[in-house]
């Protein structure tokens, strides 16, 4: 039997190929230690460079520098920790990745911050005059994912840069969107946190991207790498595949955004076709998300059910083997019965034939069961 398609792009993708032969190269010619003073060590150092470079020209910003991480989960914890032992105050969208939430929380357990959270409409989409409603004269900072990855939507980053005043802090989270053709490079963005492997990088390696002008306090101590921003040796070899991966992404997000768009039409004729109810707001969302309600089935037998020819998710990725209904689901006005019907189906570039004969006789098994 054929192995099934994947659909759960948004807890992670393939490795490209291309990447994997960019730093299978360097993993066996062993590239040296970025921060030595010897040859090896300063090729190692000029990779790093030059992938900084490579990734914020992808990224089309005014970036000033990277901070390489191990994903956007420490991007994020960072910037929370940063944000969170300066400010009394901050503003964070209710719709964040728990990479951003849980670090919020420990502050807030601990007294240290008082936070005002911002909702978002049925569409998953937190509005501009929300956030600005929030904010107090102690407000240090907002923080506000760009493509939420539960649902695709994407969130109104842009228009909260026009809006916001300059003294204040604008975090987003771009792990989902970074290749997908959304505009990261507003230059009133303070920092941006990315990940590699939900692009077609390697896992384990994300990146921080800083504003001129702005700097964070070390999340990780103990060494002078980073100039001190985050200690630790960097994995040349993670850092060159996600600055390739990023750079392929960018350079083909014509065609990639053609082939998601492909995708997707196929999927909602099916899906369309069984009765889901669709979450995903399609005008203004990632074009390889769809996020939908089998109303009476939960998702974990619809999930079960499609295994043989389809993998998809559960609302977040991140929650996985909990039963627990997604807090961006709830945050939509869903009833939690409601939120555990929810399938997610995202896909990568170059997806397969899709199985939608098999997967409806699956659903019309199931269906009949429940009935
Ligand atoms: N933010 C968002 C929006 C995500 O979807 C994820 C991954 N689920 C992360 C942050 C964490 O990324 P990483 O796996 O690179 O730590």
């Amino acid at each position: 039997m054929e192995s099934p398609v994947y659909l759960d792009a948004n807890a992670t993708t393939a490795l490209d190929p291309r990447v994997l032969a960019c730093m299978g190269e360097l993993w066996s010619s062993s590239p040296g230690n970025a921060s030595a003073t010897h040859g090896p060590g300063r090729y190692a150092a000029h990779l790093v460079d030059c992938a900084q470079e490579e990734l914020l020209e992808a990224t089309g910003g005014t970036w000033r520098r990277v901070i390489w991480t191990s994903g956007a989960t420490e991007a994020n914890n960072t910037v929370v920790a940063h944000l969170g032992g300066r400010s009394r105050h901050l503003v964070v969208s209710a719709l964040e990745h728990a990479s951003v939430l849980r670090p919020v929380e420990h502050l807030l357990r601990r007294g240290l911050l008082e936070v005002s959270w911002v909702g978002c409409g049925a569409d998953g989409v937190v509005s501009v005059e929300a956030v600005l409603a929030a904010l107090r004269p102690d407000t240090g900072g907002v923080l506000l994912m760009a493509a939420n990855n539960v649902t695709g939507a994407l969130q109104p980053v842009e228009a909260l840069a026009d809006a916001l005043p300059p003294r204040l802090w604008l975090h987003v989270d771009a792990a989902q969107a970074l290749g997908k053709g959304v505009a990261l490079g507003h230059p009133r963005i303070d920092s941006l946190s990315l990940s590699a492997h939900k692009l077609h990088g390697p896992v384990g390696v994300g990146a921080l991207l800083l504003r001129q002008g702005r700097e964070v306090e070390a999340l990780l101590r103990g060494g002078e790498q980073q100039e001190g921003l985050r200690a630790g040796t960097v994995a040349v070899p993670l850092v060159v595949g996600m600055a390739r991966a990023a750079a392929l992404a960018h350079a083909e997000q014509v065609a990639r955004r053609r082939a998601y768009l492909e995708t997707r039409r196929a999927l909602l004729g099916f899906l369309a076709q069984e009765g889901a109810q669709l979450l995903t707001p399609l005008q203004r969302s990632l074009p390889n998300t769809l996020c939908v309600r089998f109303p009476g089935l939960e998702g974990g037998l619809v999930q079960a059910a499609w295994s043989p020819w389809a993998t998809v998710g559960l609302g977040s990725a991140c929650q996985a083997g909990h039963a627990a209904p997604s807090h961006v689901l709830l945050a939509m006005g869903l009833r939690p019965r409601e939120a555990l019907e929810v399938v997610r189906l995202s896909w990568g570039f170059g997806a397969p034939a899709l199985p939608l004969r098999r997967m409806g006789q699956a659903l019309s098994k199931i269906q009949r069961g429940a009935a």
